[in-house]
């Protein structure tokens, strides 16, 4: 007979949102039972698992605040590097706009932290709850809706067993299987871009500076890596042409630093080191419906971004912590875990938030890919109002604190 387990809340998927979501669960309803469900290996040595990989992160003041609360800042500060100013340019021209922490009275515009740690003290936190299991490597392979609830069918390795829950939360990334297979559409805005990450080195300090600047080949970001006065690496997010990605790729490191010194200029000194490449393709996905009876789509699942702008987990941690409230909330007026009212009212007020943001990075990566005329006006009006139109600035900034559609922070 297959083994059958209960849970109040399942949720598929152990990444960066998935993780995150369980650690705000459990601790503002230790009562509540969840499971995280990873089909990824989970290593007991503490090492992360594939998928906090080897990107790094930017996340925004917003999202210090829920790791404060959450009891895990002080450990991810460790590996952190603050931001104080991001520099925002445009290749050929010499306009540019600065948001600098200090004029909001802030030490840091936002933080980097390295995958892989964020992933390591995430899971290493999980362990505490005794009303969390992360179940590992286990995948779900299909979830059928029943009265008040759902049940997953999973495989471990050869065996199989079920668990029961009240509400399913989807986690599972942006091509999430389990999206397609319950019939919800989801809406794909290919931008015909992919994106290389590696880590790079220079001459000069990064002085805390991180950088978009936009090219004719599409945008590209330096996020500084190292907290001391003379660090001089940072997080390379650099997107392509689709098309002409793998020949990038496939270039000696001292062709793509000549490449990359060419894309980004001096302002960091000469390139000198690039770490191992990857790459990612690039597209806006979101999803038909995020929300069905005991039923939601959180993360990549839900919105899948374009990472231009540094926003992606940002706006899925602001989505965690509405999700809760509203979860508690509910379940303060008696109503029952999953209950499609409640998770109406969570997608009510964090609607906002989420058409901003998405809308945001995409206009910011149309803006500034295109080589048409019109479009290219627009942007150099776009620098000049980044340094001269406060309300421009402020939105601009704002967004990239992670506070431009969060009434709920
Ligand atoms: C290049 C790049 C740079 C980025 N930089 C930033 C940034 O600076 N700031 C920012 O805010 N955002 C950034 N983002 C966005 C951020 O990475 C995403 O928001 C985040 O990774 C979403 O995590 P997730 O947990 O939703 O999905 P994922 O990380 O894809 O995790 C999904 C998990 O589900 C598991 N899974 C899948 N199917 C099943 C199944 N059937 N059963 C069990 N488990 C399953 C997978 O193994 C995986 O662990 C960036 C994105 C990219 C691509």
């Amino acid at each position: 007979m297959t083994q059958e387990i209960n849970f109040d809340i399942a949720i598929i998927g152990g990444g960066m949102v998935g993780a995150s979501l369980a650690l705000l669960l459990a601790q503002q309803k230790p009562d509540w039972t969840i499971a995280v469900l990873e089909a990824q290996t989970f290593s007991e040595s503490g090492r992360a698992q594939e998928n906090f990989d080897a990107r790094s992160t930017a996340i925004s003041q917003g999202s210090v605040e829920i790791f404060r609360d959450l009891g895990v800042w002080n450990l991810l500060s460790q590996q952190a590097t603050a931001i104080s100013k991001v520099h925002v340019s445009d290749a050929g021209h010499y306009m540019g706009g600065l948001i600098d922490s200090a004029a909001y009275e802030l030490d840091a515009v936002g933080y980097v932290i390295p995958n892989a740690w964020l992933g390591r003290v995430l899971l290493d936190k999980l362990k505490l709850f005794s009303n969390i299991q992360y179940l590992s490597p286990v995948r779900v392979e299909k979830l059928i809706p029943v009265q008040k609830g759902s049940q997953l069918l999973l495989k471990s390795g050869d065996e199989s067993f079920n668990v029961n829950c009240r509400l399913s939360v989807i986690a599972d990334g942006g091509s999430s299987p389990l999206r397609a297979s319950l019939g919800i559409d989801s809406h794909i805005k290919n931008y015909n871009q992919m994106a290389l990450i590696a880590n790079v080195a220079y001459s000069e300090p990064h002085n805390n500076i991180a950088y978009e600047r936009f090219t004719e080949l599409g945008p590209l970001a330096l996020l500084p890596l190292g907290s001391s006065a003379a660090a001089k690496e940072s997080a390379l997010v650099l997107t392509l042409p689709s098309d002409q990605v793998s020949e990038v790729f496939a270039l000696s490191d001292e062709d793509f630093l000549q490449h990359l010194q060419r894309r980004f200029g001096n302002r960091l000194g000469k390139f000198l080191r690039v770490g191992r490449r990857h790459i990612y393709d690039l597209k806006l996905i979101t999803a038909s419906e995020q929300i069905r009876s005991h039923i939601v789509l959180v993360g990549n699942a839900a919105h899948f971004l374009h990472p231009v702008a540094g926003q992606g987990f940002n706006l899925s941690l602001r989505d965690g912590m509405c999700l809760v409230d509203s979860l508690v909330q509910g379940d303060l007026a008696g109503h029952s875990l999953g209950e499609l009212s409640v998770l109406q009212d969570y997608l009510r007020r964090q609607a906002q938030d989420q058409t901003l943001t998405i809308e945001f990075s995409d206009k910011l990566v149309r803006l500034f890919s295109s080589s048409s005329l019109p479009l290219v006006a627009l942007r150099h009006l776009g620098f000049v109002g980044l340094d001269l139109l406060p309300a421009i600035k402020t939105q601009f900034a704002a967004q990239t604190m992670g506070t431009a559609g969060a009434k709920f922070l």
